[in-house]
């Protein structure tokens, strides 16, 4: 990042040497930062209250702020024990979480799925099949490859239903598809099964 910009924290005269959704951070108020988030989204997951926008951004956040923070822990010549345990323990409870948002649990089934991405020059659409499914999204093989971010509309061919998506990975399949995970923007439990039970019997 350019680092002659301003720390963005109010009243703060010092040099950003992070930035977290795109505001030049200190070093100190980076760790604040990334402390307060790390509380909020852990008392969220708690509860139980996330959503897919949530969990969308979290999964920004954690990546954001382990890589800066470990930035600054390896290239920072004049961190305090303090700052530093600080940091480490950012690290520490950021990859925690991360593990946490990744257990949602996932179940094999295919669902065949008709996918339409309007990309502006490159529209495709095609039919599939669903690989794994989760509460807040699926994988899915396909021929075109999709970046993430790209929203794509799922419909299911045996109710008919359909949702907005947005690619959240892409990695190389079998033969000459691909793996796409998507994850719903509009719908909650799209695929109509009793989460609660599936997580239970794991
Ligand atoms: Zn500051």
């Amino acid at each position: 990042m350019n680092t002659t910009e301003h720390c963005t924290a109010e009243d703060c005269q010092r040099e950003g040497v992070s930035s977290i959704d795109g505001s030049a951070l200190c070093r100190s108020h980076f760790i604040d930062v990334c402390y307060s988030r790390l509380e909020r989204y852990e008392e969220q997951r708690k509860a139980q209250k996330l959503c897919v926008a949530d969990a969308d951004s979290m999964r920004h956040f954690i990546n954001e702020c382990s890589r800066q923070a470990d930035e600054i822990e390896q290239q920072s010549k004049d961190l305090d024990n303090l700052e530093r345990a600080k940091l480490v323990d950012i690290i520490l409870s950021a990859s925690e979480l991360g593990r946490h948002l990744r257990r949602s649990p996932r179940k094999a089934v295919s669902i065949p799925v008709h996918l339409c991405c309007e990309r502006l020059g490159g529209a495709w659409e095609e039919d599939s099949k669903t690989v794994l499914l989760s509460r807040y999204g699926a994988s899915v093989q396909v021929s075109h490859p999709a970046k993430p971010g790209e929203c794509i509309q799922i419909e299911r061919f045996d109710t008919g239903q359909k949702a907005q998506a947005r690619v959240a990975w892409q990695r190389p399949g079998d033969r000459d598809t691909v793996r796409i995970g998507v994850e719903f923007v509009d719908c909650d439990n799209f695929w109509g099964l009793d989460w609660a039970a599936i997580e239970e019997t794991r």
